[in-house]
C-alpha cells in the first residue's frame, strides 16, 4: 500500500457497481490504502461483460451475450491488458484485427480477475443515498455502514435517481448521456453447424453474430455443441424493444439462418436477453467528483460505449478523489 501516514486521509468508500469501471477505481483506490466495499445488484461477475451459462440436454452451454471484444489505444490501458494477459484471462483475436483482443476462457474472466481481491457484495441492489452529518449510508443493502464516499459505477440511466436528490448538476450531466439498446440470443446447436463462417457483421437484423467455438481461448468449453451469439443492430433493438423474448429468438434465428444461407436445425436451447442499456455515446469527461460531498461517478458512458472507456473512467475518477484527499490532508 502507498498509504502516507500523516499526509493522505484513509477513506472508508463504497462503490455501486463491480463492472469494470467500478474495478478499475476500486483497484486504485485500494492500491493507496482507502478502504473500499463494493456492491453489485448481479448474482456474479460481469456487468455488461458478462458470460451466460444456460442448461441444454447436452450438458450446460456457455457464451458472452454482452462485450464481444476490445481494443487498447491508451498506453496506461495496453500496460493494464499486458498485466491481464500475463494472468491468461485475456488474448488477441487477430480474425477481427491485430488489436483486437478477448476475455478468455469468457469474457468475463477479466472482471473475476478484478474482483478477486475485494470481497464484492453481490446480490445486493442499493436503492438510495442517505446523506448524515458524517457521511453516507445506502438503503435497499444488508448492511447500515456509514461511509465517507460513495461512488457510482452504474449506467447513467440508473445513476440519475441516485444523484437527483444530491446533486443536480451531476444529474443534469447524466441525463445528457444517451444508450441504445441491444436484443441478444444465444443459440446451442447439438452439433456443428455445415458452414465455415465463424463471424457476421450488419447483416439485416444482425449487428454482430459469432460461433463461440471459434473465438480464442474457447475451444473444447461447449463440447461438441455449436453455440452462436447473435447481437440485433441498434436500430432493430430499439424498434423492436418491448417485443417479446420468444419472437425476438425466432426472427433472430431466421436471421442467422439467412445471413449464413443454410438451413438450421432446430437450436437445443436458446437464451435470450435484451440489454436497455448497451451501448453509450459518451460525454467527453472522463469521471464527475465532488469533493464537498464526498460522491463520485464513472462508467462508459463518460467517455464512450467501450470496455477501454469504462476502464480510463474509473481509473480517473480514483486520480481525482485520490489527489483531492492528498490535497485536504496538506
Ligand atoms: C451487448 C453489448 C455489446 C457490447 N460490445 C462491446 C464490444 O464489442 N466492445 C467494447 O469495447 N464494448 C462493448 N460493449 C460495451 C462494454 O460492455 C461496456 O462499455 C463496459 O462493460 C461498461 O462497463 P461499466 O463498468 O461502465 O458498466 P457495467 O458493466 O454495466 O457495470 C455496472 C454494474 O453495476 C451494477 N448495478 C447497476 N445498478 C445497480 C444498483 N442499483 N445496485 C448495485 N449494482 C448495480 C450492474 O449489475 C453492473 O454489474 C458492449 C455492451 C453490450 C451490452
Amino acid at each position: 500500500m502507498n498509504y502516507v501516514a500523516g499526509v493522505d486521509r484513509r477513506q472508508n468508500i463504497a462503490i455501486i457497481g463491480a463492472g469494470l469501471a467500478g474495478l478499475a477505481c476500486a483497484t486504485q483506490l485500494a492500491a493507496q490504502g482507502h478502504h473500499i466495499t463494493l456492491y453489485d445488484k448481479a448474482r456474479g461477475p460481469g456487468g455488461r461483460m458478462s458470460t451466460r451459462r444456460f442448461a441444454t440436454p447436452c450438458g450446460d452451454a456457455v457464451a458472452d451475450h454482452g462485450a464481444q471484444y476490445f481494443t487498447a489505444r491508451d498506453a496506461d490501458f495496453q500496460s493494464e491488458v499486458a498485466n491481464w494477459a500475463a494472468h491468461n484471462v485475456v488474448a488477441r483475436w487477430p480474425d477481427i484485427a491485430d488489436d483486437v483482443w478477448i476475455g478468455t476462457p469468457s469474457m468475463n474472466a477479466i472482471i473475476r480477475h478484478l474482483a478477486a481481491p475485494f470481497d464484492v457484495q453481490w446480490n445486493c441492489r442499493a436503492e438510495a443515498l442517505v446523506r448524515h452529518a458524517d457521511g453516507w449510508t445506502i438503503s435497499g443493502l444488508p448492511d447500515c455502514t456509514v461511509y465517507d464516499t460513495v461512488i457510482l459505477a452504474i449506467p447513467s440511466e440508473q445513476a440519475i435517481t441516485f444523484l437527483a436528490q444530491h446533486d443536480f448538476d451531476m444529474a443534469r450531466t447524466a441525463m445528457r448521456a444517451r444508450f441504445q439498446p441491444c436484443w441478444t440470443v444465444l443459440l446451442a446447436f447439438e452439433e456443428r453447424l455445415a458452414t465455415d463462417q465463424s463471424i457476421l457483421r450488419d447483416h439485416g437484423p444482425i449487428g454482430w453474430a459469432a460461433r463461440e467455438a471459434d473465438k480464442p481461448g474457447r475451444s473444447g468449453i461447449n463440447g461438441a455443441m455449436d453455440c452462436w451469439v447473435i447481437q440485433a443492430s441498434a436500430s432493430w433493438s430499439a424498434t423492436h424493444l418491448e417485443e417479446d423474448a420468444e419472437t425476438v429468438a425466432a426472427d433472430l434465428q431466421a436471421a442467422l439462418a439467412e445471413a449464413l444461407g443454410i438451413a438450421l436445425p432446430p437450436p437445443i436451447a436458446h437464451s435470450t436477453h435484451r440489454w436497455r442499456y448497451a451501448m453509450s455515446s459518451g460525454l467527453g469527461e472522463a469521471a464527475l467528483w465532488n469533493p464537498e460531498l464526498g460522491l463520485g461517478v464513472c462508467g462508459d458512458w463518460m467517455l464512450g460505449p467501450r470496455i477501454e472507456c469504462a476502464w480510463l473512467s474509473g481509473r480517473a475518477l480514483a486520480n481525482q478523489i485520490i489527489e483531492n484527499s492528498a490535497l485536504a490532508a496538506a
